[in-house]
């Protein structure tokens, strides 16, 4: 593997950790999933496995993705739902045919309908997306309070103040730069 490439952020919500393969959109972005093989680690990261990625796949990925990162951020801040991020969703829902697969460990696991079917994944990835802007499950779509970040994400915290996508990336930049704030502003009590 490449060292050169960006690593993922890996959260618990499939959705968010998918739209967070692109991070700092308003700074100086970083694309986690530069080329068709990135995506496929990606995906078997994160137990949707496939064995190959064509461009055009990349594409329609990165199209589901920014749909979802607009429709997550408009639920976000409570705008209406642009419709053509809704249509992506929906295509990329209706195209998917993953079947959902009770493990005997009581785990559920993904099954594709064909190992090169990366549309079987981005629909299951979809399908998230569908079930947290429509907000049925418990938690809450925010944005990241970085101003070059933005992200949206699932916010779980009993009590729905989570101000970072990323508390080790976003949350320490920030925490970071408070303390120089502070320093400079009064340098002999911060230590
Ligand atoms: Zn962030």
């Amino acid at each position: 593997m490449p060292a050169e490439f960006p690593d993922f952020r890996l959260g618990n919500v499939l959705a968010t950790s998918f739209t967070a393969t692109l991070t700092e959109r308003h700074g100086d972005a970083v694309e986690r999933i530069p080329t068709p093989q990135r995506l496929v680690d990606w995906l078997a990261v994160n137990g949707l496995a496939v064995d190959s990625c064509t461009t055009a796949q990349l594409e329609l990925a990165r199209e589901l993705r920014e749909s979802i990162h607009v429709a997550a951020t408009a639920t976000a801040i409570h705008d209406a739902l642009p419709a053509s991020a809704v249509q992506v969703i929906n295509d990329c829902s209706i195209q998917g045919r993953a079947a959902a697969v009770l493990t005997p460990e009581r785990n559920r696991r993904w099954r594709l309908s064909s190992a090169s079917c990366v549309e079987d994944a981005l629909g299951v990835i979809a399908a998230d997306a569908i079930g947290i802007i429509a907000g049925e499950r418990d938690g809450r779509l925010a944005l990241c309070a970085s101003p070059t970040c933005r992200a949206a994400f699932f916010d779980t915290s009993q009590s729905r103040t989570r101000k970072w996508c990323d508390m080790n990336t976003c949350g320490n930049r920030q925490k970071k730069a408070r303390f120089n704030a502070n320093q400079r502003k009064n340098p002999r009590s911060a230590k």
